[in-house]
Order: structure tokens, then sequence, then C-alpha cells
């Protein structure tokens, strides 16, 4: 204790705040290099993507896969009755494979040399930070405090769930509403309606994943509509109430009303975790979003302090936390003076019903980018496993080349195994591998994949 008999001071190579994936990827590599790393979170270990996100979505949408396969099952000669499904069977398995994964990482941390201190954490000033009742000095420190999920400022808005509050629900509402029209909204949307909500998709603008090529959004409002959900779109929220008969009702800016439901979504993005961390007292600046400003090496304004994962302006997804918190730590404990993330062409898959993954350029920023050089080859068609089904939604592929040689700088797939199908291709892309490599591929028969080697 020091003379306040309040603090004790304590120094590390490293200190990374936040143990979701950024931070307990950067520790442990750090600690691998022979660094004393310490890692501080008060929550359980593993931040968004283990308890609000990828991994119990991850969870939803196969239980929503099996709900489709159940409904084709009698086009396959299957004689079933559907039962119930019960939801809250579901969430307890789900939250008790969570607790499995909290419990792993922290056995991993012990046994991969990094120490762990419960605590809210703040910067004191850039190489120190105050954790509880301890003052912690470090050679660098690593912001790894990811984001929160935002409400709309419009009246009533609490009375709706947030994006985290998704995964508290214990039974499955009869009447949905999902406000969005990003990530979340797209998959939340498919999980409530296969797992047999009455489903309403609103969205402010005209179509879902605006920063995906439009062939994906717009496919998958066509497949959503089929399905039975109610899409509405150019409705901006301006309202939320709930009437004396206990339902919510959502009012428009332009007078449409949507209801009623018994519960509604708001999945209108996430914010930055930066309230209350001492950021502005060290001078760490942010850019409009308040999102912690990095440079290519993760570096903030302030020396010996960077920042990796939601927190910063790059796209909020795990593996980019990851793939950021190793690499720094390779730079900075590992010798590997080059060594950063390439945040050009990040494979990313939306886990629709059904799923969507995209890689490099849409076709309108190519054309803007490259102008008359950009050819595009696509394709849309209803997959074989489809053939002898009712429902029939048509996956849809995109090829996006630019010049004479035909270099692939954006594939967009929409339709069943578009997820797994994906990595590899992005894998070619990243090479840059040209419409010629994919013809002189031989095609894998009968998959929906082959057709992206065999457009015309
Ligand atoms: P996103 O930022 O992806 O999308 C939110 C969208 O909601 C906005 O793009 C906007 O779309 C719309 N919106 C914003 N404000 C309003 C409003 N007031 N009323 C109606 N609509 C509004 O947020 P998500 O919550 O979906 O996801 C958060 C982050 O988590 C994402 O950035 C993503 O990186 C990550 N994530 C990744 C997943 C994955 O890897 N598969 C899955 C889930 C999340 P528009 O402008 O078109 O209206």
């Amino acid at each position: 204790l020091d003379r306040e008999g309040l603090t004790r001071s304590e120094s590390y190579d490293l200190i990374v705040i936040g143990g979701g994936s950024g931070g307990l990827a950067c520790a442990p590599s750090a600690a691998a290099y022979g660094a004393r790393a310490l890692l501080i979170e008060m929550h359980r270990l593993g931040g968004t993507c283990v308890h609000v996100g990828c991994v119990p979505k991850k969870v939803m949408w196969n239980a929503a896969q099996i709900s489709h396969a159940l409904h084709d099952a009698g086009d396959y000669g299957f004689d079933i009755a559907l039962g119930r499904h019960d939801w809250a069977a579901l969430k307890r398995s789900r939250d008790a494979f969570v607790a499995r994964l909290n419990a792993a990482y922290e056995r991993s941390l012990a046994n991969r040399g990094v120490e762990l201190l419960r605590a809210h954490a703040r910067l004191l000033s850039p190489q120190a930070v105050q954790a509880g009742d301890r003052r912690l000095t470090a050679g660098e420190v690593v912001l790894a405090i990811g984001g929160r999920p935002m409400l709309p400022q419009i009246p009533g808005a609490t009375l709706g769930m947030s994006s985290d509050g998704f995964f508290d629900l214990s039974e499955r509402p009869a009447a949905v509403a999902v406000v969005g029209a990003g990530y979340n909204a797209a998959g939340f949307t498919g999980i409530f309606s296969a797992l047999g909500c009455r489903t309403t998709l609103v969205m402010r603008h005209e179509r879902i994943l605006r920063q995906f090529d439009a062939m994906l959004g717009d496919g998958l409002m066509q497949i959503m509509r089929d399905d039975g959900i109610e899409v509405a779109v150019d409705a901006m929220p301006a309202a939320l109430a709930r009437g004396s008969d206990g339902l919510l009702r959502l009012t428009a800016e332009d007078g449409r009303e949507f209801g009623p439901f018994d519960a509604l979504v708001w999945a209108v993005g996430r914010t930055p975790a930066t309230i209350g961390m001492g950021l502005d007292s060290v001078g760490v600046q942010l850019d409009a979003g308040g999102h912690v400003q990095v440079d290519a090496w993760q570096a903030t304004n302030v020396a010996h302090l960077y920042a990796i994962g939601d927190a910063t302006q790059h796209a909020g997804l795990t593996p980019v936390a990851i793939a950021a918190g190793r690499r720094l730590s390779d730079r900075l404990f590992g010798g590997q003076s080059e060594r950063r993330l390439d945040y050009e062409n990040i494979p990313s898959v939306v886990f629709s019903h059904p799923p969507l993954g995209t890689v490099g350029l849409s076709e309108h920023d190519a054309r803007a980018r490259y102008g008359n050089a950009v050819q595009v080859f696509s394709s849309s068609f209803v997959p074989m496993y489809h053939s002898l089904t009712q429902r029939k939604p048509r996956t849809q592929m995109k090829l996006v080349t630019v010049g004479a040689e035909q270099r692939i700088v954006g594939i967009h797939i929409l339709g069943a195994g578009a997820d797994e199908m994906l990595q590899g291709f992005a894998v070619a892309l990243r090479m840059g591998a040209t419409k010629r490599d994919f013809d002189d591929t031989v095609a894998i028969h009968p998959t929906s994949a082959e057709e992206l080697v065999t457009m015309q």
C-alpha cells in the first residue's frame, strides 16, 4: 500500500483493458513473447461476441435452420408432426454453453501466463490505469473496450429492447417487430420468423444492408416477404407506445402505425463504450461517431496507447478485433516491426435466413472507383435442395471484376451455404485471382458453390 493506504502501484509491460475478442487475443500473444501482461475486465470474459453476439446468435440461427429443415422434411418424404418449439429450453442450453466458454477463457488466460484483474479500469495517464483500488502502470496500454447497443432518441424507445436484450428473451413473443437494417436486424428477423413469431421488420430506408451490394439486400427482402415476414420500408421510427391492451405500437414519422406487438427489438447499431474510461483526461482523439481514432498501427494519437476492436472506427467484427490484437502484440513484443492488419477485403457473413456473404467491393463501389473497367458476372437460381421443397428461396451470386485481366474485386453470395462458401473464395480474392482462375478451377457437382466457377 502506498502512503494514502489506498492504492498499490504495480508495473507491467502491457495492460489490456477489456476481455472481449480483441483483448483475449492481444494479451496472450504478448505473454507468449515474454511480456508481463495484465488483462482487466469487470464482467465475464468473452465480451460482446460470446454473450450478446456471434455465439448465442449462431445458436439461435442453428435452431432456425432446424425449423426450416423440419418444414421441408415433408417434401422429402418424412411423415413428422411439428411440435411446439421450447424457446426457454433452448435459452437454458445456450446460456450453459456460454458459461462453459467463460470458464474456458479464464483457464486459457491463466495457462498462457496472463494475469486477470476483475475491476473497472480508467486511464489516469497514457501509461497508468486505475483499476478498483489499484494504480497500475505499463509500458503499453491497449483499449479493447468494445461497444454498447444504441436506442433511438424517441418517445417510448425504452419500451423496446436493445439488440443485447434479444438474448435475455426467455420465451417466444407471438408478434414481434425488429427495427433496423444491419447485421442484427437481418439475423433476428430470420430467427424470430423461423421459430414461429409473427414478424415485422421496420427500416427507415428502402433496403436492408445498404452497405453491401444491392443484390444482397434486395434478394433477402424478397425471400423474407415470401416467408411471410412483413417488411416495412421508408419508415422512420417516431414513437413507441404501450396500449391499454399491454401491446406495443410503433408510429413512423409519416404517421404509419405498426403493431400490435408483444415485443420490439431495436437493432439500430452500437456505440463505443468510451464513457467513464478517462479518455478525455489523457486527450485521446475520437471520431464523429465517438470511436477511438487509430492509425494503421492501432495507435491512438497518444504515445503508448492503442485501441483495437469495436471501440475503433473499423468494422465491428470479432475476427477483425482478434487479428488486430494479435498483430499489435507481434509488433510491440514480437519484434515484427511491419506487422499490422490490412483492413482491405475483409470477408463477412450476415446470418440471415438464408445467410449471405460478401468480400471486396460492391458493384456500385467498384464502378465508382474503376468506371468502365468493371465487368460483372451474376447468377440467380433455385438451389437443388429446393427443387423438391415448396419453399423456393433463390440463391444469388455476383462476381465483380476489373480490367482486361478480369481481376476479381468483389464476391457476393446470398443463399444456403453462403456462410461456409465464402472463406475460401476470400483467400482467392486476396491473392489476386482473376475470372480465368475461377473458370480454370474444376467445379464440384452438385453444389451451389460450383456456380462461382462456371459463371458466364
Ligand atoms: P449496424 O450498424 O450493422 O446496423 C444498424 C442499422 O440500423 C444502421 O446501419 C441503419 O441502417 C439502421 N438505423 C440506424 N438508426 C436507425 C433508426 N433510428 N431507426 C431505424 N433504423 C436505424 O448495427 P447492428 O446492431 O446490426 O450490429 C452492430 C455491429 O455488430 C455491426 O456493426 C456488426 O459489425 C456487428 N455484427 C456482426 C455480425 C456478424 O459478423 N455476422 C452479426 C451482428 C452484428 P440504415 O441507414 O440503412 O437505415
